[in-house]
C-alpha cells in the first residue's frame, strides 16, 4: 500500500488534525512513513498565524516539488490546514505538482480525495468549502498499545472562533465557533482510557467558547464547565488540561471548578498579549488590565501551586514605551511561571494590518529581548523554588532531551526528568525535585510512591510512525 509523510507546521490543533488524518489513512491500509523520502503521498499541513511559517510551508513545497521533477514516480503532493483555507485555489495555480489543497473543515476527507487521486479519478481537488458538523470529524486517533503507548492525548471539542481579535487571521481560517456533543467527546475520552491514557487535554482555538450556543448555562455553569464535569466522571482518567482558551472565559464557574475538579490540573494558560489597556483595546481582547490581575488573583487563591502562563505580542501596530513598560510591569506583578513572546506580523485581512504606528523591526526586536530576559528570570526563580520539595508527575516515557532517562510532568506541567524504566510509564508518582535547569526539573531517583499497574485494557498494534 501507499505510504504517506505527513509534515505539520503550527499549533496543537495541527498536530492533532494531522494525527486524525494519518489514522484515517492507516484504517484504509496506507503506511506512515517517518520521512518525506520515498514517500507516495506528502502532505504539509500548515500555519497561518504568522506570515514566517506561511513561507516556511510554501518553500518546502517548492522543494519538494523540485524533487519529484527528477523522480520516475513524483509522490503526490498537498497542502491542508490553515494556510489551504486561506489561499486555496492559488496554491496549486501558483504550484501545478499540488494536486491537493484541503480546507480545515475538510480534514475527514484526506483519504476519499487521497484514493482518488492516486487511482487517477481526479487529477486535483482543491477543498475549502464549509462543511456542517464538520467539527465532529476529527475523532481518530493512532493506535498505539504496549511498551511505546501514549499516556496522554489531544482531543479537539471545537472549532473556529468568533472573538476577532484584531491581529488574528484564525477566524477566517477555522470560521465561526462549532462544537461537539459532550456525550461524543465523553465517549471518545472513554475510548482513550481504554487504550491506557490518563491525561486528555481539551483542544480548540477557544476552548472557554465551548458550547456557548448548544449548551445553556445550567445552575450557574457554562457548557465548557458542563463539559469539564463529565471529563471528570471518566473512570480511569488522572488528569484534564485544556488549550487555548481566553480570559473573558474564566468565570466564576470555570475558576471554581479548578478548586472543585480533582482531575482539572493546576495550570492555567491566560493569554494576555498585552499589559496596556490602550493595546488590549485596539486587539479587541474585551478585558482590562485590572480585570485579567483580579482573575489571577482569583485562580491563584483556589491552589497554592497554581501555574500561570501567558502569550504576549510585542510590537503591535502603536505600542509606545508606555504601553510596552505597562507590560513589564504587568509580567512582574503576575510573575508568570512561562509565557510565549511572539514578534507582531501583520496578516493580510486582518484589521491591525492597516493600522497606523508601525513598529519599527529593530525596537520589535529589542523589546523582544528585554521581555524574554524578564520572562526567563521569573520562570527561573519558580523553578528554584521547587528545589527540594516532592511533586506528583504523570509519566509519560522516555526524556525527549536525553533517551536514557524518562519523563514526566507534574500537574502544574512542569517536565521532570529521572532515571525510570519502562514499567513506570503511565504511572502517577511522587518523585523529589534534586535540582531546576531551564524549564526542566530534575528528580530524585528514590521514587516515594508507585501507583498499582493500570494496563491498557485494548491491545493495537504499533504505529508505524509519528505524524512529523
Ligand atoms: S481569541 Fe484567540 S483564536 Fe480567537 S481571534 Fe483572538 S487570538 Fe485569534
Amino acid at each position: 500500500m501507499p505510504s504517506v509523510f505527513i509534515k505539520t507546521y503550527g499549533c496543537q490543533m495541527n498536530e492533532r488534525d494531522s494525527e486524525a488524518v494519518a489514522a484515517q489513512l492507516l484504517a484504509r491500509g496506507y503506511r506512515l512513513s517517518p520521512s518525506e523520502h520515498g514517500a507516495d503521498v506528502v502532505l504539509l499541513n500548515t500555519c497561518s498565524v504568522r506570515d514566517f511559517a506561511e513561507q516556511k510551508a510554501i518553500s518546502k513545497m517548492q522543494n519538494l516539488a523540485g524533487a519529484g521533477r527528477h523522480q520516475d514516480r513524483p509522490p503526490l503532493l498537498g497542502f491542508m490546514g490553515c494556510m489551504a483555507q486561506s489561499r486555496g485555489v492559488q496554491l496549486a495555480t501558483d504550484q501545478p505538482e499540488v494536486r491537493l489543497v484541503l480546507g480545515t473543515q475538510k480534514i475527514h476527507r484526506a483519504a476519499d480525495y487521497i484514493d482518488d487521486l492516486l487511482a487517477g479519478r481526479q487529477q486535483q481537488v482543491v477543498d475549502t468549502a464549509e462543511e456542517a458538523r464538520s467539527q465532529d470529524a476529527i475523532r481518530d486517533h493512532l493506535p498505539a498499545a504496549g511498551a511505546g503507548r501514549p499516556v496522554t492525548a489531544f482531543v479537539s471539542i471545537m472549532q473556529g472562533c468568533n472573538q476577532h481579535c484584531t491581529f488574528c487571521i484564525v477566524p477566517f481560517t477555522r470560521g465561526e465557533e462549532r462544537s461537539r456533543t459532550i456525550p461524543d467527546i465523553v465517549a471518545e475520552v472513554n475510548m482513550l482510557v481504554s487504550r491506557g491514557v490518563r491525561e486528555v487535554t481539551l483542544l480548540g482555538q477557544i476552548v472557554t467558547s465551548f458550547g456557548r450556543r448548544e449548551y445553556p448555562v445550567l445552575a450557574g455553569k457554562s457548557g465548557f464547565v458542563q463539559l469539564l464535569e463529565a471529563v471528570q466522571a471518566v473512570e480511569g482518567l488522572d488528569r484534564i488540561r485544556f488549550t487555548s482558551p481566553h480570559p473573558k472565559g474564566y468565570g466564576e464557574d470555570l475558576i471554581g471548578a479548578f478548586g472543585r475538579l480533582s482531575k482539572l490540573a493546576e495550570h492555567a494558560h491566560l493569554p494576555v498579549q498585552s499589559g496596556s489597556d490602550t493595546l488590549l483595546k485596539r486587539m479587541h481582547r474585551g478585558y482590562t488590565r485590572e480585570r485579567y490581575l483580579d482573575l489571577v488573583r482569583k485562580l491563584r487563591a483556589t491552589h497554592e501551586q497554581m501555574a500561570v502562563t501567558t502569550d504576549i505580542i510585542v510590537g503591535f501596530p502603536g505600542e509606545t514605551d508606555e504601553d510596552f513598560e505597562r507590560t513589564l510591569s504587568l509580567c512582574e506583578e503576575v510573575a508568570f511561571d512561562q509565557a510565549y513572546i511572539f514578534k507582531y506580523s501583520p496578516r493580510r485581512d486582518t484589521p491591525a494590518a492597516s493600522m497606523p504606528n508601525p513598529v519599527p523591526q529593530d525596537l520589535i526586536e529589542e523589546r523582544h529581548a528585554r521581555l524574554l530576559a524578564l520572562i526567563n528570570r521569573l520562570a527561573s526563580a519558580k523553578y528554584q523554588s521547587l528545589v527540594g520539595k516532592t511533586v506528583e508527575i504523570l509519566v509519560e516515557g522516555p526524556s525527549r532531551k536525553n533517551a536514557t532517562r524518562f519523563e514526566g510532568r507534574t500537574r502544574d506541567n512542569r517536565i521532570v526528568i529521572f532515571p525510570g524504566s519502562e514499567r513506570h510509564r503511565g504511572h502517577l508518582i511522587r518523585v523529589r525535585v534534586e535540582r531546576a535547569g531551564a524549564f526542566t526539573l530534575y528528580g530524585d531517583p528514590a521514587i516515594l510512591g508507585l501507583e498499582p499497574p493500570r494496563p491498557a485494557v485494548s491491545e493495537f498494534p504499533e504505529r508505524d510512525a509519528l505524524p512529523a
